[in-house]
Parts: C-alpha cells; structure tokens; sequence
C-alpha cells in the first residue's frame, strides 16, 4: 500500500499563512529557546533506543521534567513485539494536567530514536543509531516546555501528555511494525475508558524548512480537528494544503477511537518525504531551529486558548 514512515500521494500548495482573524490567539508566548533547550537536553544522553543506557537514563529524566509540572505522571512499562528484534521492554511516560477535568486535550509524541540510520547515504551508517534531535527530540521538547508554561499560568482544560515509546523500529511495507508504544498504549490506556476531545501528535517539528500540511489520515479521520488546528496556526511553517499520508503513532490512537491528527513535517520535493536527515547519522541539534517548535508550540498554546474561551 505504502511505504510505513514514508509517503505517498502529493502536497500541493494553494497558499501558505493562516488566517489569523479567525484564531483565538493565546495571551501566552511560547518560549522556544525553553524548547530547545529540552531538545539539546534530551540529545546529551545520546541515541535514545529502547534497550540501551541512555534511554533509561533519558527516561528517568523525562520522569522528572513532566513531574515538575504535571498533577501526576504515570510511567507504563510493558512488552511488544517487534519486527526484527523480538520482543522488547518499553516505557510510556503520561503527564496528567489537571486530572478533575472531563474536557481533555491529549498531545502526544514518541521519544525513542530509531536503531539505525537505515536512510544514509553512506551504507557504512546504516547499522548506527539515529540521534534524533528532530525525528523524537523536537516533539517531545515542545510537549515538555508546554505541560512547563500550563503549570506556571494554568488552564482549565485537562490536558495529557504522552510520551511514546518504540515508534521507530518498525520495516518497510509492515505498518504494524511502527507505533509500537502507542499500540501498546491503545490496548492499556492509563484512565480506564479514557475519552479526549481529540489527540495532536507532534513529529518532527524542528528543521528551519519544515512544511506542515493537512496530513492524509489526520484529514480522513478528523478533518474537523485538523481545521482546528491550522486555523490556530502561529508563523508559516503550517500549509493550508492537503499533504501525502504517514504511518505514524496517530493512526493507531484513531483506530483506538479517538479523534488524533498529526502535526509532521512532510517534503512533496523529497525522495523520501520527509526532510534530507530523516533517518540518517546527521540527525542531529546542529539541523534544530527554535523558531519552528515556537511556531508549534505557539499553535498548541492558541488551540487550548480557543477550547477553554
Ligand atoms: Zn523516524
């Protein structure tokens, strides 16, 4: 059907800026240089791949971050199969804002980084782990600096921060094989009958050229949500047009029924469909701009404005 991670079909852009008229902007300013901080942090424990040193390392500290600013965190460890390694111990990590509240908001990211550089040019590479900095750090330091700012001007939304674990193992043509935290999290949701408004996923949210358009999925199962969010949308990374389709951890929160769109950096001038370090040894904080998860953040901050106004 498609390539898992990858893309198919076109982006065309019609026109690029929002309208801004019709956003609630939120009174709060998103602190990028915050963001990017989190994503340098998360980078000095190395390649954060399930199994490894680092990742537990990283874990406890994630642990730690969201518990500064969370009413509770929840750690989910549990087993999955994966494609190629068998089975493999995981840790979704939950920060809970605002428990009492029955209008929630959940914003997702997946932090692990993929095991190999399978898509560098240089074939020498493709047995060493991706850093990451982009493809795992970038959502995840939006979300942290997010549940951050919330602590400190509060909200009356609840809103769920989940940090998903083993999204990049998966194979090409096993879409299955992707996602492999929040599979596990679909069938284990941390509140019994667990039932947001609606999910954002954040992918690759820090390269300076980074395009976000109306992801294929997210429009065939919340195209309300995804007028939502983009009407909101801060700067001009975020394109009013229909992008190419993802495998991503979004699909299997829809197919757990709940209303998940992705917010991910999609190239239509890309071989691969996404931008040139994706998956390769350069992933790294050298290719991160602040601007861009500000503009993110900016965007998550003006939706939750919009929901509780
Ligand atoms: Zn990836």
């Amino acid at each position: 059907m498609m390539a898992a991670c990858g893309s198919t079909g076109t982006t065309t852009v019609e026109s690029t800026g929002n309208d801004s008229t019709a956003a609630a902007a939120s009174q709060q300013s998103f602190d990028a240089n915050g963001a990017m901080e989190f994503t340098r942090q998360q980078c000095d424990f190395g390649p954060r791949v399930p199994g490894t040193a680092a990742h537990a390392q990283c874990a406890d500290w994630l642990m730690a971050t969201l518990k500064a600013s969370c009413d509770t965190v929840i750690l989910q460890t549990g087993t999955v199969q994966t494609a190629t390694e068998g089975k493999l111990g995981i840790k979704n990590i939950i920060g809970v804002i605002n428990p009492q509240a029955t209008e929630r908001l959940l914003l997702l990211a997946h932090w692990d980084t993929r095991p190999w550089a399978d898509n560098d040019e240089d074939e020498a590479n493709h047995r060493k782990a991706v850093m990451g900095a982009n493809d795992g750090a970038s959502g995840t330091a939006v979300l942290l600096q997010l549940a951050k700012q919330l602590k400190e001007t509060g909200t009356s939304l609840g809103v769920d921060i989940l940090l998903v674990d083993a999204e990049d193992m998966g194979v090409n043509d096993n879409e299955d094989s992707w996602g492999l935290g929040t599979q596990y999290w679909a069938g284990h949701p941390h509140v019994e009958g667990y039932k947001p408004l609606f999910g954002i996923l954040l992918d690759m949210v820090g390269a300076s050229d980074a395009t976000f358009s109306r992801e294929y999925y997210s429009m065939q199962y919340a195209s309300g949500f995804v007028d939502l969010v983009w009407k909101n949308a801060a700067g001009n990374h975020f394109i009013n047009a229909q992008g190419g389709a993802v495998t991503d951890d979004h699909i299997f929160v829809n197919r757990a029924g709940i209303p998940c769109i992705d917010i991910i950096d999609m190239r239509s001038d890309s071989p691969t469909g996404f931008c040139p370090v994706w998956h390769t040894i350069h992933d790294t904080i050298d290719g991160i701009d602040p601007a861009t998860m500000g503009e993110v953040g900016q965007t998550l901050l003006n939706v939750i404005a919009d929901l509780t106004e």
